[in-house]
């Protein structure tokens, strides 16, 4: 099995992750939970979003949460925007890495924005003319691309003409999302192998959810493929929206004790992320989803060594 030096980890949390927590958690909180992650050594955080209020009201506060980000040198914070006016508030923000979102689904795109595939992508590409303009970098996200909860199967090719467009446009890497975490290691090389036909492997990021547990295995049998470039939130932050109570984001801790394992760097210290998990999910007020800090619990509860020596 190839597995690479290097790895990208995209730390999601504080978007994707609380953007999907019913808590509302204060800008303090975010800044920070931010901060804790920063110095955890995440190379990338995904810090918030400028869409309508109406529609994500945990994000109404990323102007505010970007105003007082300490930025740590080496580290990307980023925000999802869904069009220019999104992008226009980013940019004011001093935002200069933003992610747009498209679906591999066409029913799916039509309910989670109101358009189609292809009226979205239109939209995208003004989005990338301007940020080109701005100098600000944009990261896609492609959702859907492992199965729809509307029409269940999707077409590798779909996935792949879709990543194309995004590319095209001027996306520097997008992200092939498991968005209601179905994806098994028997449909990851064909996923990736049709994607990489038409993107560069090395423009392409995957977004595991670990709603069936599959997740680690899934980025096992990526790297093997040449992936490098994953996704992952704090604890596992954000549950699945598409089953609620489930699993959703594959946990920054799991994926890291699994890369730490093989030998891959990240750069990130493990034990300074599940910091930044504790102090979040005090906020949210429910047990992180990860394996890795539930075991970290389990153990420091048992407070006898023997107890922990008791069984196999
Ligand atoms: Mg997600």
């Amino acid at each position: 099995m190839h597995v690479p030096d290097r790895v990208i980890v995209v730390e999601v949390g504080p978007r994707d992750g609380l953007q999907n927590e019913t808590a509302m958690v204060s800008v303090d909180d975010k800044v920070t939970f931010i901060a804790l992650l920063s110095a955890a050594g995440c190379p990338v955080i995904e810090a918030g979003a400028f869409v309508s209020p109406l529609w994500i009201p945990q994000m109404a506060d990323t102007a505010d949460v970007f105003a007082r980000i300490s930025k740590r040198t080496g580290t990307r914070y980023t925000a999802l925007v869904p069009n220019v006016e999104g992008l226009n508030r980013a940019h004011a923000a001093g935002v200069t890495e933003v992610a747009i979102f498209a679906a591999a689904s066409e029913t799916f795109s039509r309910k989670n924005i109101n358009q189609d595939i292809d009226a979205s992508l239109a939209g995208y590409r003004d989005v990338c003319g301007r940020a080109r303009e701005l100098g600000i970098q944009v990261r896609a996200y492609l959702s859907t691309a492992f199965g729809c909860p509307f029409e269940g199967h999707i077409e590798p090719r779909a996935v792949a003409q879709v990543a194309g467009a995004l590319i095209d446009m001027g996306a520097f890497e997008v992200a092939v999302s498991d968005t209601i975490g179905i994806a098994h290691p028997g449909q990851v090389p064909a996923v990736v192998t049709a994607v990489a036909e038409r993107v560069p492997v090395e423009k392409l990021a995957l977004h595991f959810h670990d709603t069936r547990g599959t997740a680690l295995a899934n980025v096992l049998a990526a790297l093997d493929l040449g992936v490098t470039t994953f996704d992952a939130s704090a604890g596992g932050l954000g549950g699945c929206p598409y089953a609620p109570g489930a699993t959703g984001n594959l946990a920054t801790e799991d994926l890291l004790y699994m890369l730490d394992g093989l030998g891959v760097e990240t750069g990130i210290e493990l034990n300074a992320v599940l910091a930044a998990t504790r102090f979040m999910s005090a906020r949210v007020g429910h047990a992180p989803a990860s394996r890795y800090v539930a075991a970290m619990h389990a153990a420091g509860a048992s407070t006898r060594p023997d107890d922990r020596r008791s069984s196999s």
